[in-house]
């Protein structure tokens, strides 16, 4: 079969493919995905100058008919609906259920915008003044580049695109290297849906090369960013020195507090899931396990006893729970973390290895990983691994637990099991992170509310739900005396 080669969109063209990159199966790296345009700091000027050129009449459509264009969009997605989960295991290595589930996701944020079309609420207040008349209206901010990770090649795509466009900006995409298809794809079903030629314009290539182009581009207006916070950092020293609006979700190291009234089963699977599902790639996932001294050694058992049964392999198979991690690179980092915790600590409990033999010598596939009494000073229970390491501290009690959550610079996604209500609000209302669960796991979020972190793990407004209008949109202020 021939490989697929995939060009970039600018001003509503496919441009002229010259050189490719590879995009690989990272379950099976014989299997090349796609090859994808490398674009270059030229193209990216140009896709910015694109989006400025359509903006003024891509803003003055009204929000019904820009949202009228999602829908249609959306509703071509669903066609592809099975296409689009297998791409995406193919790409990611997520395993088919849960890259399938990542798919219908994307395509209700996409209606769940569409409709934001024809609300696009403002603000109607009573003045102190007589016959005059107050009002709020929202305004598009202009030219938005989007720069988004591979972890959710088609949710974070979808819900960066799905409100910029419909508060009624013009968007370059520049999607991770690792896993450009997905994002590809939802920026083909908008070209199908008849978006006006430069409203969207889509640049893969290395982040490095376009990123510079972007940020610099004089038409650029904001930038959303999801991915890490080294390179969230840079963007946003760069986009502060031309007041670019920035929105940056970049990492955490999330706890799940379990308390010693927790629902003990529930707790285990919610701890287990959170940590090991989509193979700890996901910004939410928890990498500390806080347990109350009460149930600790049981817990510790459990969760090995449970991790240990977990089913690893190639995504597309049915029955498998893990997947592999996205490339060598990011397997190379998780390995490397494993072997900082064995001389920190002492051997984990469980997994700790990358498998090798038949299924996995062509994948970048670890073991789950789960290591017991780790410390607050120890590097796993400071820094971001990304990967399928789980790192259970004991607590002495809830006190002692909500110390050691909050106590690490990231605040992005915190859970609790608990069955006590007064220790559940207590943690609520304490807790620094932007995103919490109770009795759920930690990772696992819907697009109705707001979502983002706190601390070094964000920047900015919070993308999602109602409160995603408040970056792609400023309010303009009118005082009307009748
Ligand atoms: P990354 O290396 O920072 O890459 C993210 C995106 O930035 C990619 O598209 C990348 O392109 C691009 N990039 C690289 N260098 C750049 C530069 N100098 N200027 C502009 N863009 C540049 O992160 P990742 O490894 O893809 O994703 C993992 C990280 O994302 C983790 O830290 C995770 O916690 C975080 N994350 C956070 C959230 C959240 O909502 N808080 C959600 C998902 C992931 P290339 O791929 O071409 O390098």
């Amino acid at each position: 079969m021939n490989t697929p080669t995939f060009s970039n969109y600018i001003n509503g063209e496919w441009v002229a493919v010259s050189k490719t990159f590879e995009n690989r199966n990272p379950a099976n790296t014989d299997e090349v995905v796609g090859l994808f345009a490398k674009g270059t700091a030229a193209d990216m000027t140009s896709a910015v100058e694109a989006a400025g050129a359509a903006f003024p009449a891509w803003s003055a459509m009204p929000g019904p008919a820009r949202g009228a264009i999602l829908f249609k969009a959306a509703d071509i997605l669903d066609k592809q609906f099975d296409q689009l989960g297998t791409e995406m295991t193919r790409e990611e290595g997520k395993t088919l259920p849960e890259a399938k589930g990542e798919v219908r996701r994307a395509i209700n944020i996409f209606r769940y915008f569409g409709s934001e079309g024809s609300r696009l609420p403002g603000l109607l207040v009573p003045s102190e003044r007589e016959r005059v008349h107050m009002f709020a209206i929202r305004k598009p901010i202009g030219v938005v580049g989007l720069i988004t990770p591979w972890n959710f090649p088609i949710a974070i795509p979808a819900w960066k695109l799905a409100p910029a466009l419909v508060c009624g900006n013009t968007v370059v995409i520049k999607p991770a290297s690792a896993a450009p298809l997905s994002a590809w794809r939802i920026v083909e079903a908008l070209h199908q849906a008849g978006i006006p030629k430069g409203v969207v314009n889509f640049v893969a290539g290395s982040g490095s090369e376009l990123g510079h182009a972007m940020v610099q581009a004089p038409a650029l207006k904001a930038i959303s960013f999801t991915g890490s916070c080294e390179i969230g950092n840079w963007l946003h020293g760069e986009a502060s020195k031309r007041r670019l609006r920035i929105q940056l979700e970049m990492g955490g190291k999330n706890p799940t507090i379990v308390l010693a009234d927790a629902d003990f089963n529930s707790a285990v699977e919610n701890v287990v899931n959170a940590s090991f599902f989509s193979t700890g790639q996901k910004c939410t996932a928890t990498s500390r396990a806080i347990v109350e001294d009460a149930i600790y050694d049981k817990f510790v058992d459990a969760v090995v006893a449970r991790t240990s049964k977990l089913k690893i392999g190639d995504g597309m198979k049915a029955g498998i729970e893990i997947g592999p991690a996205v490339d060598e690179a990011a397997m190379n980092g998780i390995l490397k973390y494993i072997d900082i915790a064995t001389k920190e600590i002492g051997a984990p409990k469980c997994g700790g290895k990358r498998l090798t033999g038949e299924g996995f010598d062509k994948g970048f596939f670890v073991e789950p990983t789960v290591f017991a009494d780790v410390k607050e000073s120890n590097t796993i229970a400071q820094e971001e691994i990304f990967g399928p390491v789980l790192a259970i501290m004991r607590a002495k009690d809830f006190e002692d637990a909500m110390r050691i959550a909050n106590n690490i610079p990231f605040g992005l996604s915190s859970s609790i099991q608990t069955t006590n209500l007064s220790r559940a609000f207590e943690y609520i209302y304490r807790s620094e992170a932007g995103l919490l669960t109770v009795n759920l796991p930690s990772a696992g979020v819907e697009y109705q509310l707001p979502f983002g972190g706190t601390k070094e793990s964000s920047f900015g407004p919070k993308e999602q739900g109602p409160a995603a209008l408040d970056f792609y949109s400023d309010y303009k202020t009118v005082y009307l005396k009748y």
